[in-house]
């Protein structure tokens, strides 16, 4: 197999710079010398089948799993702080399967929980964002996050995120077990925060999604990347779904 860094630099100063970035468990190396750099406005896609790694690889690089290598965000190196401080830095992760929504508070209760570092002068003006990315949240301030329907716990694991104004946003397999009709609105939504200038990694096994949303995409097995291109090349699946069978 033919193992490659992701070294298509994308024009602008990247927001976050990760290289050579590794992650392990205990003795186990399970991601080892990924290169991806991310500009403003830019969403980069980490494809790659069940057990690639992608979840670890967004791990190393927020802070939740060991690793190595040196990361960047506006310039600033980060490697050594906890997931916290680089939360600080500006950086944010929608884990999977919305593990952060707190389902015994409110929907809008949960918004304002994200928004509680912002400073105060900020906080309505953001709320008023997240509000018009997700209407449907706005109709549903007030039930109980328990009671969303999946696609509507997403939109408010990413409001969550979006709480402290970040500059970057690190999505884990966001279209997991949802209904195609929400597609449409994580696209809107991503095209929004692009348009905001935000920098985005998503990993993702839903290629044809990918294909909506990404600029750049890399392609993990195993671990490395063993291809990268601009998300136009993902109009051809089946071609990508042969690279992460690991027969191309
Ligand atoms: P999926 O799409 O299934 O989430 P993935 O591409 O995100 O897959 P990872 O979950 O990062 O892949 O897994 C990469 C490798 O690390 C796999 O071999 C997996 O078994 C292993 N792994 C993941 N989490 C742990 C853990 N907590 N302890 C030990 N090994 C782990």
């Amino acid at each position: 197999m033919n193992m490659m860094s992701s070294n298509l630099v994308p024009a602008g100063r990247p927001v976050i710079s990760c290289a050579n970035v590794s992650a392990r468990y205990g003795r186990i190396t399970v991601v080892s010398n990924v290169t991806l750099h991310v500009v403003p406005g830019e969403m980069i896609a980490v494809l790659g089948a069940n057990g690639a790694g992608k979840s670890s690889l967004l791990g190393s690089i927020a802070g939740t799993v060991s690793g190595s290598g040196r990361i960047e965000i506006n310039g600033r190196q980060v490697e050594s702080y906890p997931s916290h401080k680089r939360a600080i830095s500006g950086l944010s992760l929608v884990p999977e399967q919305r593990r952060n929504v707190f389902a015994a508070m409110t929907v809008k209760e949960n918004i304002d929980l994200g928004l509680r570092l912002l400073p105060l002068s900020e906080r309505e003006a953001q709320r008023d964002f997240i509000m018009e990315l997700f209407p449907i949240l706005k109709e549903r301030q007030a039930a109980g996050a328990g009671m969303l329907s999946g696609g509507e716990q997403q939109m408010l694991a990413i409001s969550l995120a979006l709480g402290r104004k970040p500059d970057v946003m690190i999505f884990d397999e966001p279209t997991q077990g949802l209904a195609p009709a929400v597609f449409d609105t994580l696209q809107h939504a991503f095209s929004a925060l692009k348009q905001r200038g935000l920098a985005m990694i998503l990993a993702e096994q839903n290629v044809p999604f990918a294909a909506r949303v990404a600029d750049r995409f890399v392609i993990l097995s195993q671990g490395s990347i063993v291809r990268e291109g601009p998300g136009s090349d993902l109009a051809n699946p089946e071609d990508i779904a042969e690279v992460f069978l690991g027969s191309k």
